[in-house]
């Protein structure tokens, strides 16, 4: 088969894995639906979705641990519907290190080679390298037990590097590791993958970990795919109902229209808020925008590190904004003035952004 190249909008791109009507049951239940993805060469590809909406499905179905009822599945333009896993030219990583307890960081690194009956030399000479990518040069001779988690973890990506794979597939990688260390992991993860150039496709639940690390995100709720597109467009431009409440974290509100500046929409009920859409102030000291600025008055306050998470009650309305650490010290109960710069509204199949009437000319874009 001719490897797919298809035009993307941005110029035309090599497709290197690409799924197409995808269907998978198991039982009756129907864990893939119609699930069709060109992903690019290259690439390092998020599947982010809640538990059960068949992230995990897709990925082994790649790797063959998994067949499609229906559909086909190609990896550099051939088809590998019937491949065998071991043939398809994938290193998979998954969770849970599962290094060998009783192998040491070489042995580990170099099982793959070892199981395919590589020459000695080669393996000594691949390891090595390896070693030396993953920043652990001097530890070759100590066992897992001897490691920490994020030095298991970086491991595990070696040996699954070392039969030079054309795909990396990795499952929930940085599940089992602790906050501080996974944020160093995923920013080391995602420079090794760029440096190496090897498609990469992971599985995630959580979105920060695929805002933060993905070239292409690829969401997915209940077997099907949502929406497929970069950090920046599936965050500020969801296609779909479920994209804008699952990314970011946004107040949900029913009669929105009593807000300043937000109309009625036909058919519209509920919108979302989110935090950075909406700014506070001390009382009666915003003086732009004044004709759309609301009353409010702070219920809760969270510290959140590197900002405060501020719900702030509007009448009826309940809304949490963020609020900078170096602003304005405000205290439970305060009045404040509120300023909502835009909203997010949906009916059942869209989601449209509106910009508050009286802070712009231009009101409604269809996203
Ligand atoms: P999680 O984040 O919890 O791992 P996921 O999005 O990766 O979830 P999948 O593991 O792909 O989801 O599972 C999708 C659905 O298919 C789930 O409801 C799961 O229970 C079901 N499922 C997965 N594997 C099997 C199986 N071997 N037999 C029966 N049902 C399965």
């Amino acid at each position: 088969m001719i490897p797919l190249i298809i035009d993307t909008g941005r110029g035309r791109k090599y497709m290197y894995v690409s799924l197409s009507n995808i269907y998978k049951n198991y039982g009756d239940f129907q864990a893939s639906k119609d699930v069709s993805l060109s992903i690019e060469k290259g690439n390092l590809v998020a599947l982010l979705g809640p538990s059960g909406s068949g992230k995990t499905t897709i990925l082994r179905m790649i790797a063959g641990l998994e067949t499609p009822d229906r559909g086909d599945i190609c990896i550099n333009g051939t088809r590998v519907n019937d491949v065998a896993p071991a043939d398809r030219g994938i290193g998979f990583l998954f969770q849970s290190y599962a290094l060998f307890r009783y192998m040491t960081v070489f042995d580990n690194i170099a099982f793959g080679l070892t199981v395919k009956k590589v020459a000695k030399e080669e393996i000594r000479r691949r390891v090595t390298e390896l070693i030396e990518l993953i920043g652990l040069s001097g530890l070759e001779d100590r066992y897992p037990s001897q490691l920490s988690g994020g030095q298991r973890q970086r491991v595990a990506f070696a040996r699954a590097l070392a039969p030079n794979p054309e795909v990396l597939l990795l499952d929930e990688p940085f599940a089992a590791i602790d906050a501080k260390v996974k944020e160093e992991l995923r920013m080391w993860l995602r420079n090794t993958i760029q440096q190496i150039g090897i498609t990469t496709i992971f599985v995630t639940h959580d979105q920060e970990e695929a805002l933060e690390m993905a070239d292409q995100i690829v969401v997915t709720n209940k077997g099907r795919i949502e929406q497929v597109g970069t950090p920046q467009e599936i965050y500020c431009n969801p296609e779909t109902p479920f994209v804008a409440k699952f990314l970011g974290k946004s107040s949900v509100v029913e009669g929105y229209d009593v807000l300043k500046g937000f109309q009625k929409i036909d058919n519209v009920k509920e919108a979302l808020i989110r935090p950075e859409y909406i700014s506070i102030h001390p009382q009666g000291s915003l003086h732009r925008y004044r004709s759309v600025v609301e009353l409010g008055h702070i219920e809760h306050i969270l510290f959140k590190g590197n900002r405060l998470e501020v719900t702030v009650r509007i009448g009826e309305l309940v809304l949490v904004a963020n609020h900078t650490i170096d602003g304005h010290a405000f205290k439970v109960g305060d009045a404040v003035d509120v300023l909502i710069s835009r909203i997010c509204i949906y009916d059942e199949t869209d989601t449209y952004l509106v910009e508050n009437e009286g802070m712009n000319t231009s009101s409604l874009f269809y996203i």
